[in-house]
C-alpha cells in the first residue's frame, strides 16, 4: 500500500515538475513596475509562481485552522472525561447506596454533583445518601431541591412526606400530601396516605372526597371503599351530633348502615339515634340485622334498652329474641347468660356459658362462672377454682388493631397505636389471618425504611 501511495504520489510530482518546466519554456514575457521596481520574467514562470502563492495559501489557512481548532478539541476532551467520571461517581453511589454504606455514598453524591451539573440525576442520590447517612439537614434540602424540578418533585413530595410523617409535624406532612395529590392522585401510596392523614385529624369530608377519588381511579377495592366511607359516615354523624344537627346525623348513620352493617360500630351509631329518635321498633330491627352480621355486646344492651323491658324475666326473652339471630355464636350464649344471671335463673345462665365456653372456657365464661356459683350458692370453693382458671384461660374477643395488634378499651375509627382508620375489629387475638399493614404504611416505610 504504502509503495503504491509512494509511487502516485511520485507520479503526480514528475507531471506537476514537467508542467512547470513546459510552462517556463513557453514564449511571451511579462515586465511589471511597481515605484521604481522592475520585474522581467516569462509568462510560465509566472503561472509557476501564482500556483505556490495559491498553495502557501492553503497550506496556510489549514494551519491556522487547527491551531484555532485545537483549544476546543481540547476543551471538549476535558469535558468528557468529566462526565465519564461524574458518571462514575453516581454509579458508585447508587451502589454504595444498595449497600447502605451512607457515608461513602454522600462523598460519591457530591462528586457527582460537582462533576456533573446536571441535578435531576445527582438529586436522587444525594437525597437517598442523606437519608442514609441520617443527615436530616441534607435530605430536607435535597428533598426541597427536587420541588424546583418538574420531573422529580414528586419525589421530592413523597421524601418530605416521610420526614413530616417522623419529625411527628401532622399539618406539614398533610400540606405536602395534597401537593403530591394534585401531582399524581392515580398514585395508590398517595391515595392511601392523604386519606390517612386527613382521618386523624378528623377531617372526614376531606377524607371522603379523597377516598371517592381513590375509588374512581380503582386504587381502592371497591369492597374496602364501601367499608371505609360507612365508617367516615359514622364519624359524620357524631359530628353533626356535635353540632346539633341530629336529623343529619341520623340520615348519615342510615346512609353508613346500608353499607356496611356488618360493622359494629355502624349498627351501633344508627341503633343510638334511632332510640334517640323514640324509635325503639326500627332499632331493634337494626340491631338483629347488625347481631345476625357481628355480634357485640354493645349491641345487646342497646337492644334491651331499645325495647323498653326493665322486667329481668322479660329481659331474658328480649335477649332470646336477639341471640336467636346467630344462635350458636358465644356472644349470643354471653348475652344470654348475663340475662339470666341479672333474673336469678342459675341453672340456665350455667347452661349457656358452657355452651359459650366448650372445652376451653375464655376469661370472660370464667368470670361469669365464679358470679354465678357466687351468687347462687356462695360457694367460695368453686369460686376461687373459676378465678384461678380465669387467670390461665384463652384471651376473648376485644377491639384490636388489623394493622399493628394493638388492642383497645372501646371501638375507634383512628387506631391510636398506628394511626390506620377503620382497622379496629371485635376479634380474639389470633384470629387475623395474618397481619396486614395498610399499602400506604408499607410503601412510605418502604421509601424512607433507610433512616430509623
Ligand atoms: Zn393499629
Amino acid at each position: 500500500m504504502i509503495t503504491l501511495r509512494t509511487l502516485i504520489w511520485f507520479a503526480i510530482a514528475a507531471v506537476a515538475m514537467l508542467a512547470a518546466v513546459w510552462l517556463a519554456e513557453q514564449p511571451g514575457s511579462v515586465t511589471a513596475e511597481f515605484r521604481g521596481w522592475r520585474l522581467d520574467t516569462s509568462v510560465g514562470v509566472l503561472m509557476v509562481g501564482v500556483a505556490v502563492l495559491i498553495l502557501l495559501g492553503i497550506g496556510g489557512w489549514l494551519l491556522y485552522r487547527w491551531i484555532m481548532g485545537a483549544p476546543g478539541a481540547l476543551m471538549e476532551g476535558w469535558f468528557d472525561s468529566r462526565r465519564r467520571r461524574g458518571y462514575r461517581a453516581l454509579t458508585q453511589g447508587l451502589a454504595a447506596v444498595a449497600a447502605g454504606d451512607g457515608a461513602e455514598a454522600q462523598k460519591l453524591a457530591r462528586k457527582a454533583e460537582k462533576l456533573l451539573a446536571e441535578p435531576s440525576l445527582t438529586l436522587l442520590l444525594s437525597a437517598q445518601a442523606a437519608q442514609l447517612a441520617g443527615d436530616r439537614d441534607a435530605a430536607t434540602r435535597a428533598f426541597n431541591a427536587m420541588l424546583e424540578n418538574e420531573q422529580m418533585a414528586f419525589l421530592g413530595l413523597r421524601g418530605l412526606i416521610t420526614q413530616a410523617l417522623r419529625d411527628g409535624d401532622q399539618a406539614k406532612a398533610l400540606a405536602y400530601a395534597e401537593r403530591a395529590f394534585q401531582l399524581r392522585p392515580q398514585t395508590p401510596w398517595v391515595v392511601h396516605s392523604l386519606f390517612d392523614m386527613q382521618a386523624q385529624i378528623g377531617q372526614w369530608k376531606a377524607a371522603q372526597d379523597t377516598l371517592d377519588a381513590g375509588l374512581r381511579r380503582k386504587v381502592v377495592t371497591a369492597d374496602k371503599g364501601r367499608t371505609l366511607k360507612a365508617l367516615l359516615l359514622v364519624e359524620r354523624s357524631r359530628a353533626a351530633e356535635r353540632d346539633r344537627h341530629s336529623a343529619d346525623a341520623l340520615v348519615l348513620a342510615r346512609e353508613a348502615f346500608s353499607l356496611a352493617p356488618e360493622r359494629i360500630a355502624v349498627t351501633q351509631r344508627f341503633a343510638e339515634l334511632q332510640i334517640k329518635a323514640d324509635d325503639g321498633k326500627r332499632a331493634m330491627k337494626t340491631l338483629e340485622r347488625g347481631w345476625a352480621l357481628a355480634p357485640h355486646p354493645d349491641l345487646a344492651t342497646l337492644y334491651l334498652k331499645a325495647s323498653g323491658e326493665t322486667d329481668p324475666l322479660k329481659r331474658v326473652g328480649v335477649i332470646r329474641r336477639l341471640a336467636a339471630q346467630k344462635p350458636d355464636d358465644i356472644e349470643s350464649n354471653l348475652a344470654l347468660a348475663q340475662a339470666s344471671l341479672d333474673a336469678g335463673l342459675w341453672g340456665e345462665a350455667r347452661r349457656y356459658l358452657e355452651g359459650a365456653g366448650g372445652t376451653n372456657p375464655s376469661m370472660r365464661v370464667c368470670r361469669l362462672m365464679a358470679e354465678v356459683e357466687e351468687r347462687a350458692h356462695g360457694d367460695q370453693a368453686k369460686v376461687h377454682d373459676w378465678l384461678a382458671r380465669a387467670t390461665n384461660a384463652p384471651a376473648d374477643r376485644s377491639w384490636r388493631c388489623s394493622a399493628c395488634g394493638a388492642h383497645h378499651e372501646s371501638w375507634r375509627s383512628v387506631c391510636a397505636s398506628c394511626g390506620a382508620f377503620g382497622t379496629l375489629q371485635w376479634r380474639a387475638p389470633g384470629t387475623f389471618g395474618q397481619v396486614l399493614p395498610p399499602e400506604a404504611r408499607a410503601e412510605l416505610e418502604f421509601a424512607g425504611g433507610a433512616t430509623k
